[in-house]
This record gives C-alpha cells, structure tokens and sequence, in this order.
C-alpha cells in the first residue's frame, strides 16, 4: 500500500541512531551511551506539582499559546538572563523543543527558501527544512576550529535566497559553545543580510567549568530577528515530559499559536503544570546535576583519551562527546555495530548528524560513572583489536 505514501514521508531519512537503537534492544548487556537522554529522575517537586494539577482537574486543553503563568514565567525568566524586555505574549510552550523548531519553521519557511544548517548537527534541523519544502545549505564546523561555527564561511553560505540559519550552542554532537566574538560575527551578518536565526538553546542551562551561557538575542537588534527555542528535556530531566517552547517576535510568536491549534491544540495540561514548578526548582539542584555531568565528561575523556586511535575533543557544553574514529579507515556506521554485536557499547555513528559526522562516533555521558568505566574499558578492548588503517 505504499501507493497512498506522499513523496515528503518516502524522502524522510531515518535516523542513524534508532537504527542503533532498536538493534540495542534485541540484546542484553548492553551499555546505552547513543541517545540523548539524561539518566537523573525529574525533581521530586516536578512530580509532585504534576500530581496536585491532575487532583485539581487541570486536565483539560490549555490556550494553543499555553497557560498564562507559563509563559509569564518564562518570559520574566528571558527578560533577567538576557537583560531585555520579553512578553508573555511572545511565548508559545509546546510538545518539546522539537515542536518548537517545526513551528518556528513551519511558519517561516517557503518552499524554495535556503535555511543554513550546521553540519555535523542534531537530524531533526534537516527534516524540518525538509517537511517545510526548504533548501538545506550544510554549513560545515570544522574539528580544528573547536567544531565552532566560522563566521567567514557562513558569509559565503549565504545566498540570495537565504531566509533563516540554525544556530545550536551548546551545540549537539560535538558540544561546542559559540565565543562572544563568534556570536557577534553572526549577529553582524544576520543583520546585514536579512535573515532569521533559529537559536536552538536545548542545553543553555548545560555549559561547563562555570562558562556563562549567552545567547545571541540579547545582542544589538537581533531579538527581531530571533525565535528563541529552549526545553524542560535536559536542564529539568523532563524528556518524557514533552515541554518545551519558542519565543519570537509577537507577529511570529502568534502564527505559530495559531497553527498549533492545528497540529496537536496546546501542550499537555499537566506537563505545562510540571514545567511552571521547575521555575522554582533551586540552582542548587541543577548546578549539582551540571557538575555531576562535568565529572562524567572528565571520566569519559580522560578514558578514551589513552585508547590509540582514538581523538578526543573536550566539549564545553551539552552532554555528549564527540570522537574521531578515522584513524580506523572503516565507516563510522559500520564501526558503530560493530562496536555493539562484539563488545555491547551502543554509540551513535557520526553520520547519524549529517554526511559530515563521517568518521566520528558520539557517546552520551548521561550515564552512570560505573557504565562509563565500563564502557571505556569495552572500548580499549574493541579499538585495539582493528588494525588502524586510515582511508
Ligand atoms: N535541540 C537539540 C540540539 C537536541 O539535542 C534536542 C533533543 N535531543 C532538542 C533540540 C529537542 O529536545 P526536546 O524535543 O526533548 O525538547
């Protein structure tokens, strides 16, 4: 019956990670380092609001926008950390930032328009432009420039017909965080030449060795021309949650309420209830979870640093790592099952975030300390055991 299947669902790619992923599932001992899920519990407080706005019947739908006191939170949150005035009204909470980003595109791209990815970079970015009937320009982050985006090749990206580009700091797989005099770079040319930056903030509230997280809204004139997306997912352990949200300019910020009337109405009730108590969840608490993940990196990179061939860039941010296997010559698909039918270590291929992640595999260090430990030694035993032959 693939007959009635539309051209946009036969083109979709599947992502490298579930096909490791489902592969996991069918064996046992397996150590899950391949997707991006942090391994603490949601914050008992969370919970326990989610709880008390079932018991009080808030069990109905909410604005397409989402509650009120949501978006006056988040808005109030917005308008301390980046020093410029927010409004709730240029709020919208959604199922995750992933419903954030399809909005926020959806409302935004034509067919035809060029949006500029990152590339290596999180699969979804790709889809999106694709179900919008968007032009992908892959911008390539290079490993020996941190894996940070280069302002200089991003000006030659830019075409007649770019409408928008994707900005991710932390940036997912490699974990890089783009320096103030990068952030300005772009800022400067999104100006320049007219165009909308999707700034995906999924792990803003996850940087390391205490570096401050900035994001480039707050810059000169560029909250017009921003959609800011940011999630309850990693910073609140809230993956399963489903809630996330987007904040741009008013006009946007309606239409993409608008439309979510017609894709899933509103977020859930009670997670929009779960994610109003993480406001008041204290620093402390997840400045504990952060310096926990900062250990765990440590732990991971001081590990695979002594296996040969591997190379082992330190991220600044996010919860993965991002390592060079092409010292190996075999394909990093290929390197990856390997991996997982001989020493059960499920790692994403590279390539899973674009042809650019060839020769690399990603590890999520959301796991415990004993896993990663023993994964490291895993690893040693499977990487010594190939003959390092690069293509
Ligand atoms: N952006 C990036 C870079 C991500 O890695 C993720 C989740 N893995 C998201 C956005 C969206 O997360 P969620 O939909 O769970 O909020």
């Amino acid at each position: 019956m693939s007959g009635f299947l539309s051209e946009r669902a036969r083109t979709l790619p599947y992502s490298g990670i579930r096909e490791v992923f489902d592969l996991a599932g069918t064996m046992d001992g397996v150590i899950h380092l391949e997707i991006g899920e942090p391994d603490f519990s949601t914050p008992p407080s969370i919970v326990a609001a989610s709880f008390r706005a079932v018991a009080a019947g808030m069990t109905h739908y909410t604005s397409s926008a989402g509650v009120p006191e949501l978006r006056g939170r988040i808005a109030e949150g917005l308008t301390s950390e980046l020093g410029i005035a927010f409004d709730p009204a240029e709020v919208v909470v959604t199922a995750g930032g992933m419903e954030a980003l399809l909005l926020a595109m959806l409302i935004t791209v034509d067919p035809g328009d060029e949006v500029i990815v990152p590339s290596p970079a999180w699969p979804n970015y790709e889809a999106h432009v694709l179900l919008c009937g968007g032009t992908i320009k892959r911008l390539r982050l290079e490993e020996s420039q941190g894996f940070r985006l280069d302002p200089m090749a991003l000006r030659n990206a830019i075409s007649e017909k770019t409408k928008a580009l994707i900005l991710n700091s932390p940036h997912n797989p490699p974990g890089s965080v783009l320096d103030d005099e990068r952030l300005e770079a772009v800022a400067n040319l999104a100006r320049d030449r007219d165009l909308l930056v999707f700034a995906d903030e999924a792990y803003a509230c996850l940087t390391f060795e205490g570096r401050p997280f900035r994001s480039i809204a707050s810059l000169a004139g560029m909250k017009d021309r921003t959609v800011i997306v940011r999630t309850f997912s990693k910073s609140h352990a809230m993956t399963g949650w489903r809630v996330g949200y987007l904040v741009a300019p008013r006009t946007l910020a309606e239409r993409a309420a608008r439309l979510h009337e017609h894709t899933s109405a509103c977020a859930s009730s009670v997670s929009q209830a779960a994610a109003l108590a993480a406001f008041d969840v204290p620093a402390e608490t997840t400045g504990k979870m952060v310096r926990e993940y900062e250990s765990r990196r440590d732990l991971l990179v001081r590990g695979l640093e002594s296996v040969p061939g591997l190379r082992v860039s330190k991220p600044e941010g996010a919860i993965y790592l991002f390592v060079a296997v092409d010292a190996f010559g075999i394909p990093a698909l290929e390197l990856t099952k390997r991996l997982l039918l001989e020493q059960r270590v499920a790692v994403a291929p590279g390539t899973a975030f674009g042809p650019d992640g060839e020769g690399y595999i990603r590890l999520c260090f959301a796991n415990s300390r004993e896993n990663l430990q023993e994964a490291v030694r895993r690893m040693d035993v499977f990487f010594s055991s190939i003959d390092r032959a690069p293509l």
